[in-house]
């Protein structure tokens, strides 16, 4: 069987620096309860191994004991959750991506010039309900174009649309056209709040899938960006399947499999796509060639209130950053170790730095 492996995949900056920052809590504070509101991210395996070694998760600030490390997740929060954490005087540490943060900062500036607020995406996730927090009284979320009828717009010159970071493009595009068809003037953010990994990783399958046969997304159910993976495969004709590990393959979606396609979700970790290549090498035999379609090399501040931490402990933080290269130099090396076959297919379109 031929594996295609997708490059970019897997863990992007936002997932990597949230991931760092719990990681880097638990060297810090040895023995201190460590708390994280909702999922660090959208990922069984990483909030299992979190949970592992100890840490907690909530889904309410008030079950957080008084003074202890809050840390808020790469979803982001919204300013009332904050307010919560304060007043039960936590030591809040703020994960969230700086490309959701952007966001919130869009839906500040929109609303102070007076604006009203298309926010499109999805009303339950958690980065939805944080960006919508910022300005409740100025932001309408719209999940398809059948929300329009029922939007309450005061001004149509003064409306202005962002989006979820993870959405679909393709879906993203029907819905603002729609909205453009009802609002003519409204206006769009300065650039596209759906994020870089987001971007690279949906084109990567666009690209890819229609040679294959099959897509295999490793991600989790509540991972949005690892579902909107599955749904451009599944829109391009070629079947696929979100699993969580190499567990969870079935030896009947591989018959008349020729060539398969694996990708990762951007919360998934690396270890679990070279799991799953293992037991596919091992169960059909075949060879992995890696197509290159996006390089990324993306840094991060670390977050203000780390640094305040490490200080406190006698770090300094200097000008240390987290920095996140895809994952695509790391599988050659994996391939020599376990003796197999390997190939790179270079088809680089972008290089997101
Ligand atoms: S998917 Fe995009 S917005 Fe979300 S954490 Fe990753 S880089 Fe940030």
């Amino acid at each position: 069987m031929r594996i295609i492996l997708a490059n970019p995949r897997g863990f992007c900056a936002g997932v990597y620096m949230a991931v760092d920052v719990v990681d880097q809590l638990l060297d810090l504070c040895p023995g201190e309860p460590i708390f994280v509101f909702h999922e660090i991210v959208h990922n069984w395996h990483v909030v299992q191994r979190f949970r592992d070694r100890g840490v907690q998760f909530v889904e309410h600030v008030d079950e957080v004991p008084e003074g202890s490390i809050l840390v808020f997740s790469a979803h982001g929060v919204s300013p009332a959750v904050r307010a919560q954490a304060q007043a039960r005087r936590l030591r809040a540490i703020d994960a969230s991506c700086p490309l959701v943060l952007k966001v919130h900062a869009e839906a500040i500036r929109y609303a102070r010039k007076g604006y009203q607020i298309l926010l499109i995406g999805h009303k339950n996730h958690q980065e939805v309900i944080g960006t919508a927090g910022e300005v409740p009284q100025a932001i309408q979320v719209v999940e398809s174009p059948s929300d329009i009828a029922s939007l309450s717009i005061r001004d149509p010159n003064r409306l202005v649309y962002l989006t979820q970071t993870t959405l679909s493009l393709d879906d993203a595009e029907v819905c603002i056209a729609a909205l453009r068809r009802a609002f003519p003037a409204m206006e769009a953010p300065p650039a596209s709040d759906i994020c870089y990994a987001t971007t690279n990783r949906q084109k990567t399958v666009r690209i890819l899938a229609p040679e294959c046969d099959l897509v295999i997304v490793v991600g989790s159910r509540n991972s949005s960006n690892s579902v909107r993976l599955i749904e451009i495969a599944q829109s391009a004709g070629t079947p696929a399947r979100l699993v969580d590990d190499a567990e969870a393959l079935e030896d009947r979606w591989f018959t008349g499999v020729g060539r398969v396609l694996l990708t990762a979700g951007a919360s998934a970790p690396e270890d679990l796509v070279l799991g799953i290549l293992r037991k596919l090498l091992d169960n059909y035999g075949g060879t992995i060639e890696q197509h290159e379609v996006y390089r990324e090399d993306i840094e991060f501040g670390l977050p203000a209130s780390l640094k305040n931490i490490m200080r406190e402990q006698g770090i300094d933080p200097g000008s240390r950053r987290i920095h996140r290269v895809d994952a695509g130099d790391q599988v050659a090396a994996w391939a020599r170790e376990q003796g197999v076959g390997y190939a790179t297919v270079d088809l680089t379109v972008g290089h997101t730095a």
